[in-house]
């Protein structure tokens, strides 16, 4: 049993743990290969629009030089320095204020005196750009970088949000401070970005290549902007599905987005993108559309994979256990078997020897007492139908196990039959000292039966009940009728039947009473046989036991009514 159990741990439940850890962890793998794919997908997305952005910045630059040189080739320099906001204004509706300075520091325009948005620009700007004071800017230059390390750097950190993959992202800008002059030196345009209390600014300027000593600029509408920049935060249709990109500000407020209804925790993007200097801590975010979506070809392969694995150790566990359980049978049937071969071969010898002895003392006419002769003839006769019994059962027996056995049935009386099987054995009961007695309905107890089956059942009872007598001698046979079964009780006063073995002894093989201890011979037959018979007839055979010891066996039948 234990070589059984170890070579099922071994050889198939071992490897099947094995094989399923391994599939988890495989699977386990797949997923985070998974994720950094999707992660660089989604980076790349991300980036691929904040090129988008910077590329319609680039245009912007692009177009505002072309405003200024269309300016100067209509008016002389100092001139449409002088009249650039109000001009600027009229032709380029980026344009919140236009503003013209020389690099030596004079602001030609806008005019103190023009409209409010002009003055708060000059009471802004003026110090910065007339190089009387350094501000703190976000430097952006489309011509070659301004090497920041000669600035001063505050390293203001301003991110708002973190992303939550990717987790090697870092703040790439960082603000420095200078005045307009050395910031432009000689480059020929640019744009700069600068927080005036906590607004965002955009400066654009561009220094015509004729008149290198002006510069013109203009600050951008911040709304126009956005509404320029929009259309670009779009996305292919594939991905439409599946994430929402976003444009955030500083504050991580979204200000366009691809998919209008959406809303996340906006501070928590699976991937976000810093667009750069020009918009200072502004991110081109991604969100997943739904979190769950993202990861249910995952789910749903850990989830498949899991239940497979689960069933796959319930199908072992189940196996296993039906395994060792029919070998248990097995091995449990095989012990009985080898019991009845010892047990038969027993029951055997035992009539034989007492056949053979008193038929010799008879057949060498030593014994002359006619009435010891009729004695031992008695016994001999016994004898004999101990063992027809025997062999009648095991035949029988073994008839049913092929599935031959033939029942021939007709009409019987059951009161009429179980008198007649009593009576042919109450000799043998009287012989050993029984007590008897027999109850039996006066009218007929009809039903249909095989004759020879349900006598040898009625047989096997009545020698049970002698077998296992022990002291009390006594046997009470009952034929009753209830509810249109017939019943035929046998009541003894012996040893009884074991507590938790009334169903048992039905079983094959099966004896409560061992021969060694007990004594008793028998072949574990007989009760199993009348069970089977009666079963082939509609009815059954049950064992309870008897208050103030001993059992009463039913053989419960239908009746013909
Ligand atoms: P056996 O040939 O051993 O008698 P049976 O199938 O007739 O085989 O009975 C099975 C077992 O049931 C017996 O071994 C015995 O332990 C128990 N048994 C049967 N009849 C009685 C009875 N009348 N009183 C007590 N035990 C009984």
């Amino acid at each position: 049993m234990r070589k059984v159990a170890l070579i099922f741990l071994t050889a198939v439940l071992a490897p099947s743990l094995v094989l399923a850890w391994l599939a988890i962890r495989s699977l386990k793998d797949q997923q985070i290969v998974a994720e950094r794919q999707r992660t660089l997908l989604y980076d790349g997305v991300a980036q691929g629009l904040v090129k988008d952005i910077l590329d319609e910045f680039a245009e912007i630059q692009r177009d505002f030089g072309r405003q200024v040189e269309a300016l100067l080739a209509k008016q002389a320099p100092i001139d449409a320095a002088y009249a650039f906001d109000t001009r600027l204004l009229e032709s380029w509706p980026l344009a919140e204020v236009g503003f013209a300075v020389s690099l030596e520091g004079s602001v030609y325009s806008p005019s103190l005196l023009g409209r409010s948005e002009a003055r708060r620009f000059r009471l802004e700007n003026d110090k910065f750009l007339s190089n009387r004071e350094s501000v703190e800017f976000y430097w952006n230059s489309p011509k070659g970088a301004i090497n920041l390390s000669k600035l001063d750097d505050s390293g203001k950190e301003g991110r708002y949000v973190s992303p939550q993959k990717g987790g090697d992202y870092k703040t790439k800008i960082s603000s420095a401070e200078a005045e307009f002059k050395r910031l432009v030196a000689d480059s020929s345009e640019g744009m700069l970005a600068r927080y005036v209390q906590n607004q965002l600014k955009i400066l654009i300027w561009y220094r015509p290549p004729n008149v290198t000593s002006m510069i013109f600029g203009a600050q951008l509408s911040v709304s126009d902007l956005l509404a320029r920049l929009k259309p670009v935060i779009k996305l292919h249709e594939t991905l439409q599905r599946e994430i929402c990109a976003v444009l955030l500000d500083d504050r991580a407020k979204p200000l366009a987005k691809t998919y209008l209804n959406f809303l996340a925790d906006w501070k928590h993007p699976y991937v976000a993108e810093e667009v750069g200097e020009i918009l200072p801590h502004w991110e081109v975010a991604i969100y997943p559309l739904r979190a769950t979506l993202l990861n249910k070809p995952g789910h749903t392969a850990a989830l498949t994979l899991g239940l497979l694995i689960g069933v796959l150790v319930f199908a072992i566990g189940v196996g296993g256990y039906l395994l060792v359980s029919d070998l248990n049978r097995e091995l449990k049937l095989a012990r009985l078997k080898s019991d009845f071969v010892g047990n038969v071969s027993h029951e055997l010898k035992t009539p034989l020897t007492s056949i053979r002895m008193f038929s010799e003392l008879l057949a060498e006419g030593r014994i002359e007492e006619p009435q010891k002769q009729k004695q031992y003839l008695e016994i001999i006769n016994a004898e004999t139908a101990r063992l027809t019994r025997l062999i009648n059962n095991v035949l029988d027996f073994s008839r049913i196990e092929r599935g031959e056995k033939k029942y021939h049935f007709e009409p019987c009386d059951l009161a009429a039959l179980t008198r007649e099987v009593f009576n042919n054995y109450a000799p043998q009961l009287q012989n050993n000292g029984f007590q008897m007695e027999l109850q039996v309905p006066e009218s007929a107890v009809p039903i249909r039966c095989d004759r020879d089956a349900i006598s040898q059942v009625l047989l096997n009872l009545f020698s049970n009940a002698e077998k296992y007598s022990g002291e009390g001698k006594e046997i009470a046979v009952q034929v009753k009728t209830a509810n249109g079964s017939a019943r035929v009780e046998v009541r003894d006063r012996g040893i009884g039947v074991p507590p938790g073995a009334e169903e048992k002894i039905f079983e094959q093989f099966y004896r409560a009473h061992d021969a060694l201890s007990s004594g008793i011979q028998g072949s574990g037959l007989g009760l199993t046989l009348a069970r089977q018979i009666a079963r082939a007839h509609g009815g059954d055979v049950i064992c309870e036991s008897r208050e103030g010891g001993g059992t009463t066996f039913t053989l419960e039948l239908p009746m013909e009514l």
